[in-house]
């Protein structure tokens, strides 16, 4: 099975949105990608935590088959992030971000996963980024990466040198324009393509996402839920579905670019049905293969023809 390498947060959330609030729960832009792409490949996680960091959280990851050998446990704290939602839960407002073990965590891949197929660089220090995509003993076949406000403003002119070199960005709506500093989304889309990735997904929350790719738009709705509990990870979980996908056909042309594209929508739709990972710990492949039929009963026009 061909593999995906992520790098990115494992962290300890704190999150408070109109439905409740959870304090340290199990979070981290890695954490939500890996778990959400080990239903569909095998996945290989390079981060650090402290050594205050649970052992049951590992062993959550271990049971899905993620292997955590580039995992760093460190002395000191793991990172931890604080933020909450209002009743539009599209917007993060971040209350408290603590690097602690990430201020100068330097991984250092081993021989094998330097030669995975698929990289994925997750939300984290733009730095951290560039300097796991150098350690690769070949080209990957797929670079995807993802960021946030956070980085955008602090650490711009990495983030811009690693956008140079990747093949795919995820990103949110906000953050797409503040990157490209343009308010309307389809020019935003098209100038960050002008940084180097052919493609751009924007992720849109309850609207769904719009991805652009060698200059042609597909857009996709987000599933209808009536029980939206808590979108933390959603970004990161629609990631984790759309490589993982793309990893599993080990394929990336146009029309398996678009399944991904669906597969990344059905996973976020699970992972915004409860807080924490507590929802993707319930999943089964079942129930994706079921939203994902139900996905295309959504956008269907014409009947199909017998
Ligand atoms: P999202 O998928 O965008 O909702 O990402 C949420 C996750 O990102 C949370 O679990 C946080 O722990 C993590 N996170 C928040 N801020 C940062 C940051 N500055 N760098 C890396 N990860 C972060």
């Amino acid at each position: 099975m061909p593999e995906l390498l992520v790098v990115g947060s494992v962290a300890l959330d704190s999150v408070t949105t109109p439905f409740g609030t959870v304090r340290e729960a199990l979070g981290g832009s890695a954490t939500y990608f890996s778990y959400s792409a080990s239903f569909f490949t095998g996945v290989r996680l390079v981060a650090t935590v402290g050594d205050d960091f649970p052992q049951e959280h590992l062993q959550l990851l271990r049971a899905r088959g993620v292997d955590l050998s580039g995992l760093q446990v460190s002395k000191g704290r793991t990172f931890r992030w604080a933020g909450e939602y209002g009743y539009d839960l599209n917007e993060a407002k971040t209350l408290d971000t603590q690097l602690n073990v990430f201020a100068d965590f330097k991984p250092a891949l081993a021989p094998e996963p330097r030669r995975v197929p698929y990289l994925f660089l997750a939300n984290i220090d733009p730095v951290l980024q560039l300097n796991v995509l150098r350690q690769m003993a070949k080209r990957p076949k797929l670079v995807a990466l993802d960021t946030m406000n956070f980085w955008i403003q602090g650490k711009r002119e990495d983030l811009v040198r690693v956008l140079r070199e990747v093949d795919v960005v995820t990103i949110n709506d906000g953050e797409a324009r503040q990157l490209a500093g343009e308010p309307n989304l389809i020019r935003a889309a098209r100038a960050i393509a002008g940084m180097g990735p052919k493609t751009v997904v924007v992720k849109r929350g309850e609207y769904g996402a719009l991805m652009l790719s060698d200059g042609a738009f597909f857009s996709a709705p987000a599933y209808p839920l009536d029980s939206v509990y808590d979108p933390t990870g959603a970004g990161d979980t629609f990631a984790g579905g759309f490589v993982g996908y793309l990893a599993a056909m080990d394929r990336v042309d146009a029309p398996t670019m678009r399944r991904a594209v669906i597969y990344g929508s059905v996973m976020a739709s699970f992972t915004v049905e409860d807080f924490s990972l507590n929802r993707l710990a319930r999943l089964t492949s079942g129930e994706i293969a079921q939203r994902y039929d139900a996905f295309q009963d959504l956008t269907r026009v014409e009947a199909s023809r017998a």
